[in-house]
């Protein structure tokens, strides 16, 4: 396994991939405080995050968690002293599914045969972040902002995308993926494109050319516009289904083949339209 660095894909920000889940994290450094974007997934491997933190900055960092899913808050623990901002809908699903994720996150690896990651993972306190914002907000980080920007429900009901206008980055969190398809188990199919596409037009986005999947290779506008095209189709043709009064989930799923969507990408998707819908 490479070992894991940071990548300085403009000045001062920097992206950490790491090998569970190709995991992004961000690092964003101003002249007062440094940004750091999602904690990773126990508070063993956000420690090791925050270590990582000091080797490039020094400066008291601040964090955002882009949505409540574990991968991206769990090590929240390990920057407890750190102001953490997120959605107000992110604290509240995680106070309400953060028990329920873990116990699915250690069934998962005692079955795959992980139980030291396991037992971290049951060992891990859940700190759920405490500066809830509900709509677009700026952070000043000295001489640099960054933007957490809120363009409505798309992979969960309070993604936010993390944009740095100077630098021409955006990180997308969940919002966009690369390696794999976008995940629908408590996404929002029918609004996804129509968030991304919102988002896009924010001057803060407009324009920035580097864009930081929540998993994955860093890509480029281009890809975060097909990607929205692509989520367009699925939710025009999931619409055009129910429209057409198909309520059963093989076929509803059945009419999304041939997007390009892996098949349990799409009967993930068509089960959250018809729970939606019932
Ligand atoms: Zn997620």
């Amino acid at each position: 396994m490479s070992k894991v660095t940071w990548q300085e894909v403009a000045a001062g920000v920097f992206v950490r991939r790491h090998p569970e889940l190709e995991l992004n994290c961000g690092l964003v450094v101003g002249d007062r405080r440094a940004l750091v974007v999602d904690t990773r997934s126990t508070m063993a491997r956000g420690e090791e995050l925050a270590a990582a933190v000091r080797e490039v900055t020094h400066l008291e960092p601040v964090v955002v968690n882009t949505h409540a899913h574990y991968d991206h808050c769990f090590g929240n623990a390990a920057f407890r002293d750190s102001q953490i901002y997120a959605h107000a809908g992110a604290a509240d699903d995680l106070r309400a599914t953060a028990e329920h994720q873990r116990e699915q996150v250690m069934a998962h690896l005692l079955l795959t045969g992980r139980p030291e990651l396991a037992e971290q993972t049951q060992q891990t306190e859940i700190v759920v972040p405490f500066y809830l914002i509900d709509s677009d907000t700026e952070i000043d980080l000295g001489g640099r902002t960054v933007h957490l920007l809120y363009g409505g429900r798309a992979h969960t009901d309070h993604d936010l995308a993390v944009a740095v206008p100077d630098a021409g980055v955006v990180f997308w969190g969940d919002l966009v993926e690369q390696g794999a398809d976008p995940a629908m188990e408590d996404a929002f199919p029918l609004e996804w494109a129509q968030t991304l596409g919102s988002l896009m037009d924010r001057p803060q986005v407009h324009g920035a050319q580097i864009a930081v999947p929540g998993h994955g290779e860093v890509v480029d506008a281009d890809f975060v516009l097909t990607q929205a095209e692509m989520l367009e189709r699925l939710a025009r043709t999931l619409e055009e289904a129910r429209r057409r009064g198909v309520r059963d989930l093989d076929a509803l799923a059945a009419e999304c083949r041939g997007l390009g969507l892996q098949e349990a990408t799409v009967r993930d998707a068509a089960m959250r339209v018809l729970e939606a819908a019932s």
